[in-house]
């Protein structure tokens, strides 16, 4: 994380002294117990903050770089991030994997590479039904661990306050280690060949040897020249993002900036409004509108110039540089019909938010087998439209939001040494989404980095 000021004392809770307006809020628990939940929210609302204001302005001065077409933005890390998965190695592999994606898109662009995770924070999901039947009995669907469990039995899928404050320490932990790990030596860019230990060898693998190989001479020379500051390379800025989904988690979790009086979500550095819940008079765009955090709201093929731009002057009403990304996630198949037309729509309003590409969501599939899958050639079909689609408005391809992991799953299908749908069943381990494994997010990276370079 970056280098700012992280004045604790600075932020005093604020939920308190905030009157949340009472507007429709979709996708939100049903805690069976009321009293439970205040006792929970009360004890939020004193814990410290996971960022701090200044790690926030810090991120959103990188994603005006971002808008204006200097910089790109790699965010990626799990659909569902799990109580379970908050590991010392699953973090430090899905922490590399992005290291590792940031490197290959650094040498391919030449353009600073801005690194986001979904993770810390990432432990809510909105779902398609309330309910889920198996066999004739029928409970409430799982909604993420900060809710209930994944367990199909009515004790797990109970929705508990008491997971809010449990995912809140899941993501504390998380975060000192990613702190640990980015702050310390493993990120250190004269370490780019041990990012790739540990993991399974394969094609995407050996062509990151060969250009990690480029790079040690590199910095080489430039310490031998004397020209590279060693401090710089040690450390690397990464933040934290998440889907701010559930309001009793992120409410709790807004501090006043003493400095300047102002509202930050201290619960991550970027959060974002998803397809399902950004509807125009909801509680959702109104909660990210308050606070001073770089903001992010999905789009899917149905969203229109008119929705854009309300969404625009809702969120960023003075245009303010790397206030608001827009995550477009329109599909393979249909990007390139929609993707132009709204660009060109919104003329010179589109140059005024960052535009990234979610080439996840709107490529899933179910597989003979019933596993919920995407296919890895969809993946880059969408990245190829969203950076047709800006090349033909004037407009820049800011970055990619992807559902990845460092660990070896068999989720989606596709990539140079494929993943088959017989495969999907053999570590099939994503409760949500289809994650790309290591493997598969290298190659992605190689990838975007070549359309970066033409
Ligand atoms: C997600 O990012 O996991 C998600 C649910 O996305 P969307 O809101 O775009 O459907
Ligand atoms: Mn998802």
């Amino acid at each position: 994380m970056g280098r700012v000021s992280t004045d604790t004392a600075a932020m005093a809770p604020a939920s308190t002294t905030i009157d949340w307006p009472d507007l429709p809020a979709t996708q939100q628990p049903s805690w069976e117990d009321p009293a439970e939940l205040a006792e929970v929210l009360s004890v939020l609302a004193t814990y410290p903050p996971l960022v701090f204001a200044g790690e926030c302005d810090a991120l959103r001065d990188r994603m005006a770089q971002v808008a204006a077409g200097r910089a790109f933005t790699l965010q990626g890390g799990d659909c569902a991030e799990t109580l379970a998965d908050v590991t010392g190695p699953n973090i430090r592999d899905r922490l590399k994997t992005i290291l590792q994606m940031a490197v290959v898109l650094t040498y391919g662009a030449g353009m600073p590479i801005v690194k986001v995770g979904r993770m810390a924070g990432q432990f809510a999901k909105p779902r398609s039904s309330d309910v889920e039947t198996r066999d004739g009995v029928t409970l409430p669907s799982y909604r993420g661990d900060m809710v209930n469990g994944f367990e199909f039995t009515p004790e797990a899928r109970r929705h508990d306050p008491g997971r809010l404050l449990r995912a809140y320490h899941a993501s504390a932990s998380t975060l000192n280690l990613v702190r640990g790990f980015t702050g310390g030596g493993l990120a250190d860019l004269r370490s780019v060949h041990s990012w790739n230990k540990g993991f399974i060898q394969g094609p995407a693998q050996a062509r990151y040897e060969q250009m990690a190989a480029h790079i040690d001479r590199a910095v080489r020379f430039l310490e031998a020249s004397g020209v590279a500051d060693s401090e710089e390379m040690r450390r690397v800025e990464f933040y934290s993002a998440h889907e701010a989904l559930v309001l009793d988690y992120e409410r709790p979790m807004v501090r006043r900036d003493h400095r300047t009086g102002q509202l930050y979500d201290t619960s991550g550095h970027f959060v974002w409004v998803g397809e399902r819940t950004r509807d125009l008079d909801g509680a959702h765009l109104d909660f990210v509108s308050r606070v001073r955090n770089p903001i992010g709201v999905k789009l899917g093929p149905g969203a229109d110039r008119d929705t854009v731009l309300r969404i625009m002057d809702k969120v960023d009403p003075h245009r303010e540089p790397g206030r608001l990304t827009f995550v477009t996630r329109m599909g393979a198949s249909t990007i390139r019909d929609k993707l132009p037309a709204l660009l060109t729509s919104l003329g010179d309003e589109a140059g005024r938010v960052s535009w990234v590409c979610d080439p996840m969501h709107g490529n899933t599939f179910t597989s003979p087998s019933g596993h919920k899958t995407r296919s890895f050639e969809d993946v880059v079909e969408e990245v190829r439209g969203f950076f047709a689609a800006h090349a033909e408005a004037g407009t820049h391809p800011g970055g990619i939001h992807v559902e990845l992991t460092g660990n070896d799953v068999t989720e989606c299908v596709g990539g140079v040494d494929p993943v088959d749908l017989d495969d999907l069943g053999l570590r099939y381990q994503t409760l949500c989404d289809p994650r790309l494994n290591h493997q598969q997010s290298l190659e992605l990276a190689f990838v975007v980095a070549e359309m970066l370079e033409e």
